[in-house]
């Protein structure tokens, strides 16, 4: 469970609210039960159920956990809004795989518009799917979600990231399928990496032209298409197997 405050030793851990809500209503878990505290700085601990009252649960410090779980470079997955609920799966499997933030945005072939109200809507409930994925996974931190009305923004925050790459089926073809292995052997500890995943349609020229005007590197992700909700996995799973995680 994720809690608000920083780590601070105590006697013992008050939960009350939407984590107690699930610790006893949902996983009717009982005195004895032991589950992973993770404060706002990122130290994780677990702790026993010692009691249950209506409103709260108090909980013991048993061991602290020393397992580093964030990879040593954060990835923030953008992707070009794909159909239905890719981004929900997208959201859950990401942040399993280690991915630091997602960003959402409207690219050209992206099908479903979206309006002010749909879009905080739908940020709202995929933060929830990236909590309870980092909580099924013993994150260290929630991934935050971040769905932008323009692809401009996206594009802007470029110089945010110490690389920028975008998948692109096609670079496959150009001679260009080695830059994702030239990335992945040049990442280090501390990098921030964006990856830009296109939806089912992918990208168009002019989309890709202003990505590399900007500063960002294409790269081919093998042969096969894959699927817009395939590419962002196959990342982060590349990336973690390069950092030997
Ligand atoms: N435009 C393509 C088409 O319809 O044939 C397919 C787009 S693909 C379903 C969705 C996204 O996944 C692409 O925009 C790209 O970002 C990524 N992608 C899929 N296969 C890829 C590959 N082999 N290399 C790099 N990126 C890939």
């Amino acid at each position: 469970y994720f809690l608000k405050e920083p780590y601070e030793p105590k006697e013992y851990y008050e939960i009350k609210d939407e984590n107690y809500h699930h610790i006893v209503r949902v996983m009717r878990m009982s005195v004895g039960e032991r589950n992973f505290l993770v404060f706002n700085d990122g130290i994780a601990i677990l702790a026993e159920i010692i009691t249950i009252s209506e409103e709260s649960v108090e909980l013991k410090e048993i061991s602290k956990e020393s397992m580093e779980k964030e990879m040593p470079v954060q990835v923030t997955v953008a992707c070009g809004f794909p159909k239905g609920d890719k981004l929900e799966w997208i959201v859950q499997k990401g942040t399993e795989l280690g991915a630091h933030q997602f960003i959402g945005f409207p690219a050209k072939t992206s099908v479903v518009k979206w309006d002010h109200k749909k879009r905080e809507n739908k940020a709202k409930r995929l933060q929830k799917i990236a909590t309870e994925a980092a909580e099924q996974s013993h994150r260290q931190i929630v991934p935050q979600v971040h769905l932008f009305d323009k692809e401009q923004a996206l594009i802007d925050g470029f110089p945010k990231y110490s690389q920028v790459i975008v998948a692109y089926e096609e670079s496959a073809k150009q001679g260009e399928k080695g830059n994702f292995a030239k990335v992945l052997t040049a990442l280090g500890t501390g990098d921030n990496v964006l990856v830009i995943v296109g939806p089912e349609g992918g990208f168009s020229e002019a989309e890709i032209t202003d990505f590399q005007n900007a500063g960002a590197i294409l790269c081919g992700l093998g042969p096969r298409i894959l699927r817009a909700e395939t590419a962002p996995l196959y990342v982060l799973s590349a990336i973690s197997y390069q950092l030997e995680l």
